[in-house]
């Protein structure tokens, strides 16, 4: 059976149910798989499958104790009806490059996903347990709708989002704001999206309960990862399908970055066989990822911005972890270094040999407010396509970094979650409501706003509970406490 380990402590051992479970290591560190990379696949099998056997033979890999009808029946609940487009993550071509379509499931971001699956595997890995469910998810606007949407009525399981109080898109926050189900609770911190993943992380550092299991929905989560490694080998199977590329011919894959966690299902997809050559890493003015990849010097002491690009807008990026323990061979000893002084001073500087080893398939580059808006405005005049603002950064750094192979750009939100700064990007005005800004936008481009996002404007506000940073903690006790 295949252990997951942990990244600040390789003798920390567990199964795919109970890192899925866990979701975070008691040691604060990420579960990674061990021995990852002895295994590969010829992505020639892959070519002519579904999405969904895709999705079947990439987790069977790690999720190896669930049995073969619990992982279909997972796959088939999360895929079957959920997204828009049977393909469920379709490439159109763009310009020069090519644009793999992320944000066709029920809260139009690329998050859907996986979060469309997550409650299936965490439902099937704890069913022999008799304690509740308790997801705590931290979110930079996009994750926490598509967690509520799948967690919502899942019985057994309870949930609390924690959002940055203007630091998520209106539509973002109407759309949290709006869930309807008798089990989540959607809370705004005044503070940025790091405050409210560590405030996550606190709480399973020091909340222990008998009646009640923590769990994550958020990247750290490798219920959460695995599905995203998928979509990778779909766009390249689908490339070669169209002729649009020869099989086994290398390819680029440019994704919009924040968390770290859809560019590392990248690496993993990489890893196990699929033919990419350069991970193209993609990021707004918090570009503290541009600096540490071409440096090696990771150091968060910089200004914060809030920019249209919000889901972006981090300075801790968790996943990051993983990776430099599997490049490092999983050397915990030297991660729990690294992530001390992190938490300490707010720094940490990789030996040499790692950064290496990093940028023989990483690449970096960042993009200004001006430089994303512009290129919004590019593609629509050039192509007649809106992009999102964070689709926008990486088409921005596609533009930049080539180097004679395609360029596969992943698209990881609609346009019409960032109405109002699309359309100022295109227009240079604004609308007072975000939702006329958002029939603007339809005007233009013809087409119609996804009914997800639509149907929201006239839902009333279900959830407005403001706190401080500080009171977070009591909230999940609190929370705990009733569900005894
Ligand atoms: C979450 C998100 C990102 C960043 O993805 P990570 O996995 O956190 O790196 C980029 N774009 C959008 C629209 C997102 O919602």
């Amino acid at each position: 059976m295949k252990n997951f380990i942990s990244s600040r402590n390789k003798y920390e051992k567990c199964t795919a149910k109970e890192a899925i479970i866990k979701g975070l290591s008691k040691d604060g560190g990420l579960f990674v798989p061990e021995n990852f990379g002895t295994e590969k696949f010829d992505i020639a099998d892959f070519i002519n499958l579904s999405y969904q056997e895709m999705a079947y033979k990439v987790m069977s890999l790690f999720f190896d104790d669930f049995t073969k009808d619990e992982l279909e029946t997972c796959i088939k609940k999360a895929y079957e009806k959920n997204f828009s487009s049977d393909d469920i993550s379709p490439v159109s071509k763009i310009g020069k490059d090519y644009m793999l379509e992320l944000y066709h499931g029920p809260t139009s971001a690329f998050k859907d996903i996986a979060l469309t699956i997550l409650p299936y595997l965490l439902k099937t890995a704890y069913k022999d347990e008799n304690k509740k469910i308790y997801i705590l998810t931290a979110t930079s606007g996009d994750t926490g709708k598509a967690a509520l949407e799948g967690f919502k009525n899942v019985e057994g399981t309870y949930i609390t989002v924690f959002y940055p109080n203007k630091g998520v898109s209106l539509i973002q926050e109407k759309q949290m704001n709006t869930t309807v189900g008798n089990n989540v609770e959607v809370v705004s911190i005044n503070g940025n999206f790091d405050d409210c993943q560590k405030l996550v992380k606190t709480c399973y550092e020091k909340i222990e309960s008998s009646e009640v299991q923590l769990s994550s929905a958020n990247s750290i989560n490798i219920g959460r990862l695995i599905p995203q490694v998928v979509y990778y080998f779909k766009a390249y199977s689908d490339l070669v399908k169209k002729q649009e590329i020869e099989i086994n011919e290398k390819v680029n894959f440019v994704v919009p970055t924040g968390n770290f966690g859809n560019i590392l299902a990248g690496y993993f997809a990489k890893v196990l066989g699929c033919p990419i050559d350069k991970l193209i890493c993609a990021s707004n003015e918090n570009n503290i990822l541009t600096d540490f990849i071409k440096t090696g010097v990771y150091d968060r002491n910089r200004e914060f911005f809030t920019t249209i690009s919000p889901s972006m807008d981090i300075l801790i990026s968790s996943n990051l972890e993983r990776l430099l323990f599997i490049l490092s061979d999983y050397d915990d000893v030297k991660i729990a270094k690294y992530m001390e002084s992190l938490a300490k001073t707010g720094k940490y500087v990789i030996d040499r040999d790692l950064l290496t080893e990093i940028q023989k398939t990483f690449e970096a580059y960042y993009c200004s407010e001006e430089e994303c808006r512009a290129t919004i405005r590019d593609v629509f005049n050039e192509d007649k396509r809106l992009i999102d603002t964070h689709t926008a950064v990486a088409y921005a750094a596609s533009k930049k970094i080539r180097n004679g192979n395609k360029n596969i750009i992943l698209s990881t939100a609609s346009p019409y979650k960032f109405c109002n700064n699309v359309l100022s990007s295109l227009k240079g005005y604004r609308k007072k409501n975000e939702f006329d800004a958002m029939r603007e936008l339809e005007n233009l481009s013809g087409e119609q706003a996804p009914k997800n996002l639509k149907e929201i404007e006239n839902i009333p506000n279900l959830h407005n509970k403001n706190i401080e940073i500080k009171d977070g903690i009591n909230i999940v006790l609190e929370r705990i406490e009733k569900l005894k």
